[in-house]
């Protein structure tokens, strides 16, 4: 299948070949991102997104990640190469407000091509999920802010999966039928993961996760627990000596035993926390990145998250 290149993304694209010149052969010559006219080029703002194309357009798609293999992909920067993908791919798989640079790129050189996940499944607020007594906290996001880590809900996955067939199979009407297919596949296992944490956090000492960033919302409105978060929305930001001080409180309070980490994130802070409280660390991995050889992927994380879940706030 062949797109053909706006005006717009045409200049786009030539101006990200001139800023490469003798560079890269990375833009084939005939425009096209993959380059493959049997399949549909994507491209994917970051790994869950890149989960989802794959697993739903199977061998129909040729599906490339703009997120560097573990690297934090919050505050992505895209470079000539990367703009030239955005404007060549017949769709672009992107969420909203979760990496700027993305953002823009689309707006410039992929408006009607691009399926944003913000728009298919409404975000919650920031603070959901969220944990405090009443009182003022340091990490708190601005008005109005959306909480974009939409992912780490299963159900909600799943959802996005079903539009993004949708789309899919609009776009390409001959393979409508398989789209759909798969995405009720995944959407059955993405149940069945769903079921399991249920059933995994039903009943635990603790429901209070303290956690480097704010990433869980979602999956602590599901499955009724609490997150505390050493940062914010955002995992770069350091937390102030005085946020510091009141995670230990409630780490105190709430006798955490376990202080998650994330495998993208230094564990530096965490293990300053642990040390205080006299509790130990977990990694608690919130899927913004996943190294291409761990030979994991969103279903297998999700639930090695779960186990460390059920022991880090003794489940029974
Ligand atoms: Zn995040
Ligand atoms: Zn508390």
């Amino acid at each position: 299948m062949r797109f053909h290149p706006t005006p717009r993304a045409l200049a786009a694209g030539t101006a990200a070949l001139l800023a490469l010149a003798g560079l890269t052969a990375c833009a084939a010559d005939d425009g096209s991102a993959g380059g493959d006219p049997q399949r549909v080029d994507v491209v994917a703002g970051f790994y869950p997104l890149q989960f989802l194309a794959e697993r739903i357009g199977g061998d129909a798609v040729a599906v490339i990640n703009l997120a560097r293999p573990g690297a934090d992909p919050h505050d992505l920067e895209l470079n000539p190469s990367q703009v030239g993908l955005i404007s060549e791919a017949e769709l672009v798989v992107v969420l909203h407000g979760f990496q700027p640079a993305v953002d823009e790129a689309v707006q410039q050189n992929a408006g009607d091509r691009a399926f944003d996940v913000a728009t298919v499944e409404p975000l919650l607020n920031a603070a959901a999920g969220g944990h405090d007594h009443g009182e003022e906290h340091a990490e708190e996001e601005p008005k109005g802010a959306k909480d974009p880590h939409v992912w780490l809900d299963p159900t909600r996955l799943a959802t996005i999966g079903d539009k993004l067939a949708e789309r899919l199979g609009a776009m390409n009407p001959e393979r409508a039928g398989e789209y759909t297919q798969r995405a009720a596949a995944l959407r059955t296992e993405l149940e069945t993961l769903d079921t399991e944490f249920a059933e995994g956090l039903k009943t635990c000492q603790r429901r209070e996760i303290v956690v480097s960033h704010t990433a869980f919302g979602y999956l602590a409105q599901k499955y009724q627990l609490e997150q505390i978060g050493i940062t914010g929305l955002s995992p770069e930001n350091e937390p102030s000596p005085q946020r510091l001080g009141e995670v230990i409180r409630e780490a105190r309070e709430h006798q955490a035993t376990t202080i998650f980490f994330e495998t993208l994130v230094s564990p530096k802070v965490a293990e300053t926390i642990a040390r205080e409280v006299g509790a130990r660390t977990a990694v608690l991995d919130p899927l913004e990145g996943l190294s291409t050889d761990s030979g994991e992927d969103y279903l297998s994380v999700m639930r090695t998250n779960l186990e460390t879940l059920r022991t880090g706030l003794s489940c029974s």
